[in-house]
């Protein structure tokens, strides 16, 4: 995968923010119609498995649980007139309410009434899905404007035994080792958390797909948290082929790269991540892992630990809109979708390419001017940065440091690094070390 240069960023900006556009609407939570449309719509792009599992499932120490629908929800005063509908916006309704029809005082519904005085003209969203209740959200100026009155609720949502469904795209690759993509898509009409990385996921999964690689790909598309837990209790076996792996979280806003390292810390995928970022333009942020933010939480558990760790920008929880009806349309920005799809396009390019060699004249430097390899190399003029890539590679090939590392250590980017490689091997001064697990 080396032809990511020659990506049209403007087109792919649009194409990624259509996406979003395309999903806003739709009504998603941990389980129903909302997420299986959205895999729908998802499938006309790429050719998604959906998987159905069904509600009471143990998986690990969780349980599937039984699935939420909702077709409709209105507050109407004691007039009859309709003061809050959930067909004006989805994030109204407490994801998971349970169903509900009855009269109230306003005193006693303010009880289910979420707002964020803070922000008065922001819906929050509120999610139950582990605790059985009901409850509406709204603006602080909407609440604030409701005068003591007899309300008349009506949620009409059900809770029934139902699947969890999940989609996952695998594309193979020469080699069984897998890399994984992996995404939330549980959030109703949100769009950085979580739209922006489903739109990433699926275009990169687009752009992988028609692309030679050496890896498998697997793209799992899963509401957050019981999602991955379900994914790995079912393919537990399978997980351990997964070389590196990412999560993608809140990829739309205006805020510069952040990377979440996994577990271990040191992981290739770690490296690569933080080279790519030290060496595309933009300012960037790197954090170690915690046991706290998306799905890299589950793949990182200890019965797991796998190299995986969480590409995002602005963090969950960082931005004053994020789980607001603020994360709309407007926060998103097609420059950022690009940007983030086209460095992680450049992680898994360097994935792919990264290896290690042994050097076939190991002692002492060989002769590189009478190789015609000093001054020009096929036509192209050499720089000091392209000598000192021939150098570095040939030093360190002892099949012991990858390119990645040659180019950590040389402070040259993993482009030349491996410009150097490729080079070198065509002289025959290098030759394949055997892959290192
Ligand atoms: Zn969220």
């Amino acid at each position: 995968m080396s032809d990511h240069v020659s990506i049209d960023r403007d087109r792919l900006g649009r194409d990624l923010y259509q996406l979003i556009v395309d999903l806003y609407p739709v009504c998603r939570s941990i389980t129903g119609n909302g997420v299986r449309e959205s895999l729908a719509r998802i499938q006309k792009i790429v050719p998604l498995d959906v998987h159905e599992v069904p509600s009471g499932t143990a998986v690990f120490d969780w349980t599937v649980p039984r699935e939420w629908n909702i077709r409709g929800a209105t507050i109407k005063n004691s007039r009859g007139d309709t003061v809050l509908d959930f067909d004006d916006c989805n994030l109204h309704v407490v994801n998971y309410s349970a169903p509900v029809s009855r009269k109230m005082r306003l005193d006693e519904l303010k009880s289910h009434l979420h707002t964020l005085p803070e922000h008065p003209d922001w819906i929050p969203y509120r999610t139950s899905y582990y605790h059985e209740t009901w409850g509406f959200c709204m603006s602080h100026r909407q609440l604030e404007a409701l005068p003591d009155d007899e309300y008349e609720i009506h949620i009409d949502s059900t809770l029934e035994d139902g699947h969890l469904t999940y989609g996952e795209l695998y594309i193979r690759g020469e080699s069984d080792d897998e890399v994984l993509i992996s995404t939330h898509i549980c959030h109703p009409s949100l769009c950085n958390d979580n739209l922006s990385g489903v739109a990433v996921a699926t275009l990169l999964a687009e752009h992988v797909s028609s692309t030679p690689r050496r890896y498998s790909y697997r793209f799992v598309f899963v509401p957050a948290t019981i999602g991955p837990i379900t994914w790995l209790a079912q393919n537990e076996e399978r997980a351990r082929r997964i070389r590196h792996g990412l999560v993608l979280a809140c990829v739309g806003d205006p805020g510069q790269p952040t990377y979440k390292r996994s577990r271990r810390g040191d992981a290739e995928i770690d490296r690569a991540v933080e080279h790519v970022l030290a060496h595309t333009a933009g300012g960037y942020t790197v954090e170690d892992f915690s046991p706290y933010g998306y799905d890299e939480r589950q793949y990182c558990s200890p019965g797991f630990d796998l190299p995986v760790g969480c590409f995002m920008r602005t963090p969950h929880g960082r931005f004053p809109e994020y789980h607001t009806s603020a994360d709309n349309l407007d926060f998103v920005t097609p420059e950022s979708l690009a940007d983030s799809f086209c460095k992680v396009a450049s992680v898994l390019d360097v994935l792919e390419r990264n290896r290690r060699y042994r050097n076939l004249n190991p002692r002492c430097e060989p002769q590189l001017g009478r190789r015609g390899l000093y001054d020009s190399v096929g036509g192209k003029q050499l720089t000091d940065d392209d000598r000192m890539a021939l150098l570095w590679v040939l030093n360190q090939s002892d099949g012991g440091h990858d390119l990645l590392g040659i180019a950590e250590r040389s402070g040259l980017p993993f482009e030349r690094i491996w410009w150097a490689a490729e080079a070198l091997l065509a002289e025959h001064l290098l030759e394949p070390a055997p892959q290192a697990r």
